[in-house]
């Protein structure tokens, strides 16, 4: 029996909002919601914990040898495990968000990952968010969105962020690492973040969260009306 899951691919590039705006669209829709960042982020820490440079292509490569990641839905959220530890609280510290970003331009990175996140997309319903779902993991997306805002908002909701947990930064050096990661995001060999020619651009700038979750919400469901079953 052929069992037809659908698939909602969200792209764009850091603090566009993607994951709780991925998340609220997920639980309205009763979808798995799947945020192939905490993987990156994963193998980001694993080479820090190994005390690896996250440039050193060739150190990162052999170093894939001695880490697994997996996902977990635990009462619907996804738990990520490095070497069988839950770190999905660790892997959110900024130091590791840059070591995500470092390694996510090896290419022995993104195959290790390749079909982790294309097995999830088989089994069940899914609301994916990332840099390259829609153009890579998941080209057949029945929806495509690339969200996006400007630098300087994107900056100041995750320095929003960082201000509740307690972390101790400057909105300069949020707006600087915002920056870097585009620019490693969109300038890397292998899958560089761009919109899917096939992708709805969302823009966030000037909008609140709600009327972003509604925003994606109503054109996913718009987009799923639309198609065949067969
Ligand atoms: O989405 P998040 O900011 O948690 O992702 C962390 C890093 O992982 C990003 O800066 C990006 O470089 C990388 N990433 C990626 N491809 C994805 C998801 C994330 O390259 N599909």
């Amino acid at each position: 029996m052929v069992i037809l899951v659908k698939a909602i691919a969200i792209d764009g590039p850091a603090g566009a909002g993607k994951s709780t705006i991925a998340r609220a669209v997920a639980q309205a829709m009763g979808y798995i919601y799947v945020d192939t960042g905490a993987l990156y982020r994963a193998i980001g820490l694993g080479v820090c914990l190994l005390g690896l440079d996250p440039h050193n292509e060739k150190d990162v490569t052999d170093a894939l040898d001695s880490i697994t990641v997996t996902l977990r839905f635990v009462e619907g959220e996804q738990r990520v495990f490095l070497n069988g530890h839950d770190v999905s609280g660790e892997i959110r510290q900024p130091q590791i968000s840059m070591a995500a970003s470092q390694v996510a331009s090896i290419g022995a990175v993104r195959e290790f990952l390749f079909s982790l996140q294309k097995d999830m997309a088989k089994k069940n319903n899914v609301v994916m968010d990332g840099r390259d779902i829609g153009t890579v993991v998941l080209p057949q997306a029945d929806v495509k969105i690339f969200l996006t805002a400007s630098p300087e908002e994107r900056a100041q909701r995750r320095y929003d962020e960082l201000m509740l947990k307690g972390e101790k930064t400057t909105y300069e050096e949020v707006l600087a690492d915002v920056k870097q990661r585009d620019y490693n995001d969109t300038h890397r060999d292998i899958s560089p973040l761009r919109q899917a020619q096939d992708a709805i651009l969302v823009d966030t700038t000037g909008i609140t969260l709600e009327q972003s979750i509604q925003k994606v919400h109503d054109t996913a469901v718009q987009k799923l009306s639309t198609q065949t079953s067969c």
